[in-house]
């Protein structure tokens, strides 16, 4: 009785650890959608795709669309994003008219898809549609209104004392060696900041990186990434690994 209990017990740690070890290895799907102009975005997608799957388990699925049209026919499919665990947005579509593709597309998030904002995502999908500035649906899908930047200088990243997973292990203060710190003129209060960015700007310091809660969707932004000099550090691609599972509800 006692072997036949003994042996029961081993295979449960026997199951156990292989349910572990496959819930441990087991990929996030990971979307990048990046295009467009004013950034190198050939070469930021190959470093993303590969300093993040050197940090977590992902599959990248990569739509580097040359215009901001062709980016709106692929995310207009019906269940375009159903493939995916989370969606990176790596984009400059700053001049997109079609209000109704600019709200399916936040419908898709605020239902819960959740979603990584990078850079000029920031300054996408709301200067000319139509609506009230900075309170339009991409405004609240970001938790944040931004409409410029500054002159390109080194920016000194700052974290705040939340305690989250995406900056727990990054330095206190680090610096960019290159930068363009964006202005912000409106941060909502459905967000968190988990960093601000100091270019010595006469605005003072911007925040840089913030989650936000928009509906069902956990939505993490970044302001930090116009030069590739950047993305290229650790803090930056420590940050935004763990700022995507963050977002796709793997943080535990
Ligand atoms: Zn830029």
């Amino acid at each position: 009785m006692k072997r036949r209990t003994n042996f029961a017990s081993a295979c449960l740690v026997l199951a156990l650890a292989l349910t572990a070890s496959v819930y441990a290895e087991e990929p996030l799907k990971v979307l990048l959608v990046t295009g467009e102009k004013h950034h190198d975005y050939e070469n930021q997608k190959a470093i993303l795709s590969k300093g993040v799957s050197e940090r977590i388990p992902s599959e990248w699925t990569i739509w580097h669309h040359k215009t901001a049209e062709a980016a709106k026919q692929a995310m207009s499919v019906e269940g375009w994003a159903d493939a995916f665990d989370v969606v990176v947005y790596n984009i400059c579509h700053a001049v997109e008219k079609d209000k109704a593709f600019v709200d399916a597309l936040c419908k898709t998030h605020h239902a819960g898809k959740p979603a990584v904002a990078i850079h000029c995502t920031m300054h996408s999908y709301h200067f000319t549609i139509a609506g009230k500035e900075g309170e339009k649906e991409w405004n609240r899908l970001l938790g944040a209104y931004s409409r410029r930047h500054g002159a390109h200088k080194p920016i000194t990243v700052k974290k705040t004392v939340v305690d989250h997973p995406a900056t727990k292990e990054m330095p206190a203060e680090w610096a960019t060696t290159q930068g363009e710190l964006y202005v912000l003129k409106k941060l909502y209060d459905t967000t968190t900041v988990l960093a601000y960015g100091d270019a010595g700007y006469k605005e003072g310091q911007q925040p840089v990186i913030w989650l936000n809660r928009y509906g069902a969707g956990r939505i993490f932004c970044t302001t930090l990434g116009h030069h590739n000099s950047t993305m290229e550090r650790p803090e930056y691609l420590d940050m935004i690994s763990k700022g995507i599972k963050w977002a796709a509800g793997k943080d535990k």
